[in-house]
C-alpha cells in the first residue's frame, strides 16, 4: 500500500512551474516554487517542523507543552498540524487586519487565537508582540517558537528549501526571489544556494513600499505575511544582493493575474514577489533561470484581494493596465 504515516510528511518537496503569461517578453526563464502546495498550505509548514523538532530535542518543548506564538496565520496552521500529531496545545496571537479566514482557519485546527490591534506601537502592552510574552509568562509549560528570532527558521530553508531548488533546477538557477517577512526564507535559502554555487546565484528580497527592508519607515501597508518595521534576528543582512519595494497596488494586480492567466490562486506576498521577479528578469537573457517562491495560496483572500469591491475602495483597480478583463470593470 502507498500511503503517508501522517501530515507531516508532506512538508516540503512542493514543486516547481514555469510563469509563461504574465512573462510576456522577457526571455528569462521563471520559474515559480509553489509552496501552497505544503500540507498547511503555505512555506510555513517547513519552519514550524524544524523549531518543533528543535526545541523537542533541546527539552524547551515537553510532553503537553503550550505553543505560544505571535503569527499572521501561516506560521499558526503549520504549529498546529505539527503539534495536534505530538499532542501539544497551540495558543496564537495574531493582528487585527489579519483576515477573519486565517483566524477562523486556525480554530478549525484546535488552535486557540487571540487578537490584537495593530495600529500600536510593538513597544505598547497590546501589541501583538507583547501579549504573547505575557501569555508564554503566565501559561505553565509555554514555549514561544518567536520565529522571528529562530535559528532554525532560517535553518529549515537552508536544509530544505534550497537543496529543492538546486537539485530541481539541476544547478542552473541564476536569481532567487522571495519576498521578505521573517527574513526566514531569504536568509536560508539564499545562504544555501550562494554556497553551492560559489556564488553565482544572486538574491533578491522583495518588500512591500513602506517597510524597513526596502527603506521604508514602517509605515502601514496591505499585503500580508510581508515587510516588517524591525529588524528581525532570522534576517541577515548580508545575503540579499537586492531588494525591489512593490506597491500594495501591483502586488494586488499581479495576484489576480496569477489566478487567471496561470491558474494559480496564491496570496497578496505571492503577486508581490512575482513583480519583484519580472523587474529582475527584464534585464536578464535565455540562459537565465529566475526562480521566484510563493509563499502560500488564495483562498483567505478571497473577500479582498480577488474581491472587485474592495480593490475598487482602495483605488487599486483605477487607472492604468485593464482591471484584468471586460467583466471587471462593467
Ligand atoms: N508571505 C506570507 C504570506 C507569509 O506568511 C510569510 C511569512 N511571514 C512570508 C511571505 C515571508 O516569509 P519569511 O518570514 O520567511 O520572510
Amino acid at each position: 500500500m502507498q500511503y503517508h504515516e501522517s501530515m507531516i510528511e508532506l512538508v516540503g518537496n512542493t514543486p516547481l512551474v514555469r510563469l509563461s503569461a504574465v512573462t510576456a517578453g522577457i526571455q528569462a526563464t521563471v520559474l515559480a516554487k509553489m509552496e501552497y502546495f505544503n500540507p498547511g498550505g503555505s512555506v510555513k509548514d517547513r519552519i514550524a517542523l524544524r523549531m518543533i523538532e528543535a526545541a523537542e530535542e533541546s527539552g524547551e518543548l515537553r510532553p503537553g507543552g503550550v505553543i505560544v506564538e505571535p503569527t499572521s496565520g501561516n506560521t499558526g496552521v503549520g504549529l498546529a498540524i505539527v503539534a495536534q500529531r505530538k499532542g501539544y496545545r497551540c495558543v496564537f496571537v495574531c493582528p487585527d487586519k489579519v483576515s477573519t479566514d486565517k483566524i477562523n482557519t486556525l480554530r478549525a485546527y484546535g488552535a486557540e487565537v487571540v487578537v490584537c490591534p495593530t495600529a500600536v506601537d510593538p513597544e505598547h502592552p497590546d501589541s501583538y508582540y507583547n501579549v504573547s510574552d505575557r501569555l508564554v509568562r503566565e501559561t505553565p509549560g509555554a514555549w514561544k517558537p518567536d520565529q522571528y528570532s529562530n535559528p532554525h527558521n532560517p535553518r529549515s530553508h537552508y536544509e530544505t528549501t534550497g537543496p529543492e531548488l538546486w537539485k530541481q533546477t539541476e544547478g542552473r538557477i541564476t536569481h532567487f526571489v522571495a519576498g521578505v517577512g521573517t527574513g526566514g526564507t531569504i536568509t536560508g535559502t539564499g545562504r544555501y544556494l550562494k554556497e553551492v554555487s560559489g556564488g553565482r546565484v544572486r538574491v533578491i528580497g522583495a518588500d512591500p513600499e513602506g517597510s524597513v527592508y526596502s527603506g521604508g519607515s514602517g509605515r502601514p501597508y496591505l499585503v500580508e505575511g510581508v515587510g516588517e518595521d524591525f529588524w528581525p534576528e532570522a534576517y541577515d543582512r548580508g545575503v540579499a544582493d537586492e531588494i525591489v519595494a512593490v506597491s500594495d497596488k501591483d502586488s494586488f494586480r499581479m495576484t489576480r493575474r496569477l489566478a487567471r492567466e496561470e491558474g494559480m490562486l496564491v496570496g497578496g506576498s505571492c503577486g508581490m514577489a512575482v513583480v519583484g521577479a519580472l523587474r529582475v528578469a527584464r534585464r536578464l537573457g535565455p540562459e537565465d533561470v529566475v526562480v521566484v517562491l510563493l509563499p502560500d495560496g488564495g483562498r483567505g483572500y478571497l473577500s479582498k484581494i480577488f474581491n472587485d469591491e474592495w480593490m475598487a475602495d482602495y483605488g487599486f483597480l483605477a487607472g492604468g493596465e485593464p482591471a484584468t478583463r471586460v467583466a471587471d470593470v462593467l
